[in-house]
């Protein structure tokens, strides 16, 4: 498969997409039904292949792989460390795989990788002065664990009744409805939270470990500082407000914790044979990893679009970024 078909190069050897990033056609004004409709079926497209993935995971992870629900009425720290362990091997599946695919075996070489220079074996600005080890230990020594925490604490207070719980016999058009609800909760509390996170002193303190990965890997993904952790899964909270299932509980989480893999790649495509390819469609948040300050989000909801932050990789939205930095003296 010819990366050329796809995009280009510049001198420097980065990758770019020839397709402009584009929001889905959800929020587009005046409505589009029918293309609403077309996206919603479509592949890539709202439900295939990352959405229904990820709930049907969060169906799995729940009847196979949790507990039940009565074991977390009192604190336990029996049940905590067997989340604890299902959601390392977890991490370990998702971003172990797109590393060692992408980056061990390298499979496809540079072929549509944004930034031609594989991640720097000894930099001085990562933990044990290396990129790889030092994202896997905040992924895995930070990450992991807070994410634990909120899913403990919503186990124990959908247990102890903290949390309205729903049933899907009870709520069935309610169930489901979630399931659509979740992806737009993921993006739009990461929206804010990395909004939150880039406040001067709070990007100081704990954002810019993040983005020491200026030519991010899968396993940058969820390396971040704990403070940010916490701020990052915090979105969970609203099931304090909304009434949920587990199910729906670990539909989120799994998706804050899992899907940063995906995320940061650093390839615009996966090849997956001579004709076929995943379109991984994160050409955004790799700009925002690149420039900083655009496309806090990236998705169905152009937030971006809304509050003046989107670089659609075009020369234009690059002219517009910089207008936009020498107005603020930059
Ligand atoms: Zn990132
Ligand atoms: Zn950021």
């Amino acid at each position: 498969m010819d990366e050329m078909n796809f995009g280009s190069r510049d001198a420097r050897g980065n990758f770019s997409p020839k397709k402009p990033i584009d929001y889905g056609p959800a929020f587009a004004w005046p409505p589009k039904p029918g293309a609403v409709l077309k996206w919603f079926f479509a592949f890539p497209g709202y439900l295939l292949p990352w959405n229904l993935l990820y709930a049907i995971a969060a169906i799995g992870i729940w009847y196979f792989l949790t507990p039940q629900l009565v074991h977390f009425q009192t604190f336990s720290l029996f049940w905590f460390s067997v989340i604890l362990v299902r959601n390392i091997v977890l991490a370990l599946l998702v971003y172990g795989s797109w590393h060692i695919w992408l980056y061990v075996w390298r499979k496809q070489g540079t072929s549509f990788k944004y930034n031609r220079n594989w991640p720097e074996e000894t930099a001085e600005r990562f933990t044990f002065n290396n990129q790889t080890h030092d994202n896997i230990f905040w992924t895995l020594v930070s990450g992991v664990p807070i994410w634990t925490c909120y899913e403990v604490l919503l186990l124990w207070s959908c247990a102890n009744g903290y949390v309205a719980m729903i049933t899907p016999s009870e709520n069935p058009v309610m169930f489901i409805a979630l399931f659509f609800l979740v992806p737009f909760v993921h993006e739009v509390g990461f929206y804010f939270a990395h909004r939150f996170l880039h406040f001067p002193w709070l990007y100081r303190i704990a954002h810019h470990l993040h983005h020491r990965n200026n030519n991010p890997g899968p396993w940058s993904g969820l390396s971040m500082h704990p403070l940010e952790h916490i701020i990052y899964f915090s979105s969970a909270l609203i099931f304090f407000i909304v009434p949920a299932h587990p199910v729906h509980i670990i539909n989120l989480l799994s998706r804050l914790s899992l899907a940063p893999a995906q995320g940061h790649t650093g390839f615009d495509r996966v090849a997956t044979g001579d004709s076929a390819s995943i379109d991984t469609s994160y050409y955004a948040h790799y700009l925002h990893h690149k420039y900083f300050e655009v496309n806090y989000a990236d998705g169905m909801v152009p937030l971006d679009k809304w509050f003046g932050s989107f670089h659609d990789g075009t020369a234009e939205a690059h002219e517009a970024m910089k207008h936009r930095r020498r107005k603020r003296g930059i």
